[in-house]
């Protein structure tokens, strides 16, 4: 047994799972992927929890299992019984959160002590979108405990439209920072702030890892995100162990494409409308699969990642 979780390890570096525990978030960012908010449905039970940590643990390489949204805080309960459950099975734990609750020093201690010694990387996302510039307390607060409870903590900030929106570019930005990339809310809301470039010119995904991915997302609904929106397989329907096993990145409908050239490709194979111009890979990928979501409508799920919830 040990000696195939070892070939499964080499055959498959898949090492991260990161869970959206709820797609609901008490705020509504421009930037947001999965077009989280107030309103937005779709949240993990515990059962469910409990049946992905099974299967990450019968796939044998997964180390790392994130918790994360939406904003995971917003299911307490839920949240703090899955990084118990995480933990009991052995996995390294992380959660990424906007530390909205971290209002003053005690509040944050009350939040974070129950999980201090469980949690192996809080990421703090703290920027302009997160709440704004007006309030800059609640992540610091957050930061300042977690250090004191021994929790590692780190930001995570995500920079102004067209501060750096190509690969390589991240170099240009302050450290910590990352580009917008112009998928979900921010293709809706943020593209049409910057200059576009000729759509031939996106031959490629320059961020995700699409053939032998490290980390996956799944939903609330099982679906099993390659990036957000793309599923490969849903974990209440078939085990992780066979999603993986039978992954053929080639011949996925959206991934075979994007591989062999990019989101333009995928506006060539299927022969869809298009403009001139897009803001960005992400950009062109993300309008071209809003238009596909009918002839693909379990790959390019579930209606929350394109705002249609
Ligand atoms: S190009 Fe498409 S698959 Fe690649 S990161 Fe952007 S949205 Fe995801």
């Amino acid at each position: 047994m040990a000696g195939n979780n070892a070939k499964e390890a080499q055959e498959n570096p898949l090492s991260g799972l990161h869970l959206l525990l709820t797609y609901e978030c008490n705020y509504q960012c421009e930037h947001c992927f999965v077009w989280g908010g107030p309103s937005q449905t779709g949240t993990m039970t515990l059962d469910t929890i409990e049946q992905i940590l099974g299967q990450a643990k019968a796939l044998g390489t997964i180390e790392w299992i994130y918790f994360e949204g939406g904003e995971a805080f917003l299911y307490y309960d839920v949240l703090v019984a899955g990084i118990r459950l995480a933990k009991e099975s052995g996995f390294k734990v992380g959660i990424v959160t906007n530390a909205y609750w971290a209002t003053t020093d005690a509040d944050a201690s009350n939040w974070l002590t129950p999980i201090a010694g469980l949690v192996d990387d809080l990421s703090i996302s703290s920027d302009a979108y997160h709440g704004g510039d007006e309030d800059p307390e609640p992540p610091e607060t957050a930061r300042r405990t977690a250090q004191q409870l021994g929790i590692p903590v780190d930001f995570i900030s995500v920079a102004e439209p067209g501060a750096a929106d190509v690969p390589g570019a991240a170099g240009r930005l302050p450290a910590g920072e990352s580009a917008v990339l112009y998928r979900g809310r921010a293709a809706e809301l943020l593209a049409s702030r910057v200059d576009v470039k000729p759509w031939e010119q996106f031959t490629e995904c320059p961020w995700e890892n699409l053939r032998e991915p490290e980390r996956v997302h799944v939903d609330p609904f099982g679906n099993l995100h390659i990036c957000q929106g793309i599923s490969i397989g849903n974990l209440l329907k078939r085990p992780l162990t066979e999603i993986m096993r039978d992954y053929d990145a080639d011949e996925h409908p959206i991934v075979g494409p994007l591989l062999a050239g990019g989101p333009a490709e995928i506006v060539r194979k299927y022969d869809l409308p298009h403009e001139d111009g897009y803001a960005d890979h992400c950009h062109l990928c993300y309008r071209s699969r809003c238009a596909l979501r009918e002839r693909f409508p379990d790959v390019l799920t579930p209606d929350q990642m394109y705002g249609d919830s």
